[in-house]
């Protein structure tokens, strides 16, 4: 089978470039040509030799996964359904602003943590994607954009934030998401800004410390409820990492983060969560730490046995943070119409379960 050069990053390239006999500059140019130039033929990369061109053709591949489909929602939001093998398809989502345009990235096929709340955590977990997966996500969305963009005010290309929001849990899938997380912020691929990549995770403690020591992106945690008793049942992974400790881990990546806040991440479930009591308690639990909070109105999914809050639980709710002195947005649902949400996005190719989006772009800041 043919190496895929989407599993490499700059010190991948330079690997395999030693490997094959290729000097290390050839690395760079390579990067250049796949990921700023998006492209996938060797025989358009001029400034290669040509029996360097041949060598590559013989023993790599550019291949990101295939498209199954794609929807743009009339308010710009855009779906695509990836196929990554054996009936299984991920979504990549792409949310167009005025000032910034975001992709939120799946990284997992399924997701094995089960938050009662999430259609992806009910589908269990089938695998980790691989770098090639999870960066191919980000080259085709480029690629395709790009061809269309032309510079709106505010921003010069289409894609400016990134979130790792979509299917699966980014903090369980540790290597392959650092690997595609370097190449987002390498001036040679993407070029973001790491206050511009944003990882959401349910709070895996270890990984949390790891991913600080290794690539500091600005980073969302999963919060969902006031107490470890609710939080138990909401998102298991608590039961392990409980809320002390994890806003114990908040407070050690906020001395690397590319921030100076972490974003907590609230799915509003009506008679759940939602009540004014629990908004004082999150504001007792959260008081000492430097951070946003994002409520996100619950998406629902059939037999997903919650409803989402009403709209006026939600402003109660808001207010009561807001006047507690803490940054709170509430999140819009956007593209409903094309079906994607992150917490309810497809896990098989044939599931074509009814699903609503709700914009993640303001958590990318
Ligand atoms: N696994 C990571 C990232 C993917 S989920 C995490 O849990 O953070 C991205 C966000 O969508 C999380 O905050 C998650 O709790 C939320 N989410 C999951 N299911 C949802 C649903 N049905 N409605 C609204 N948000 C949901
Ligand atoms: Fe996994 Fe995140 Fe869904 Fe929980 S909310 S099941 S961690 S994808």
């Amino acid at each position: 089978m043919s190496i895929n050069l989407l599993d490499f990053d700059a010190k991948g390239l330079a690997g395999f470039c030693a490997k094959i006999g290729e000097k290390p500059f050839r690395a760079r140019q390579l990067l250049r040509w796949i990921h700023r130039a998006g492209e996938a033929d060797f025989d358009a990369m001029s400034d290669l030799a040509k029996g360097l061109r041949e060598k590559l053709s013989a023993a790599a591949v550019i291949e990101p996964p295939k498209v199954i489909s794609d929807h743009t929602a009339p308010d710009g939001t855009r779906k695509w359904l990836l196929s990554v093998g054996a009936g299984n398809g991920i979504e990549t989502v792409y949310i167009p602003e005025t000032s910034r345009g975001t992709l939120c990235i799946s990284s997992q096929v399924g997701c094995a943590l089960a938050c009662a709340f999430c259609s992806t955590g009910r589908q269990g977990f089938n695998r980790n994607l691989t770098v090639a997966e999870i960066i191919g996500q980000l080259w085709w969305a480029n690629k395709v954009l790009t061809e269309t963009f032309t510079s709106e005010a505010g921003r010069e290309r289409p894609i400016t934030n990134i979130v790792m929001m979509g299917m699966g849990e980014p903090l369980t899938n540790f290597e392959n998401v650092v690997t595609s997380l370097d190449l987002m912020l390498d001036d040679n691929a993407y070029g973001l800004s790491r206050r511009r990549v944003t990882v959401s995770t349910s709070g895996i403690i270890p990984a949390m410390d790891r991913l600080r020591e290794r690539c500091p992106v600005a980073l969302a945690v999963s919060l969902h409820a006031p107490n470890d008793a609710l939080r138990d049942q909401l998102v298991p992974i608590n039961r392990k990492y409980p809320l002390r400790e994890l806003l114990g881990a908040c407070e050690r990546y906020l001395q690397s983060a590319p921030r100076d806040f972490i974003t907590f991440e609230y799915v509003m479930l009506d008679g759940v969560n939602d009540s004014v009591a629990q908004a004082r308690e999150l504001v007792q639990l959260v008081r000492n730490i430097p951070c946003k909070l994002n409520l996100i109105p619950f998406n629902p999914f059939p037999d997903s046995g919650f409803k989402r809050s009403s709209a006026n639980a939600v402003s109660r709710f808001r207010d009561v943070l807001m006047e507690a002195g803490l940054v709170t947005t509430v999140r819009k649902t956007r593209g409903d119409d094309i079906a994607a949400a992150c917490g309810q996005l497809a896990g098989k190719v044939l599931d074509k379960t009814r699903r609503a989006h709700r914009s993640i772009a303001e958590t990318a800041g």
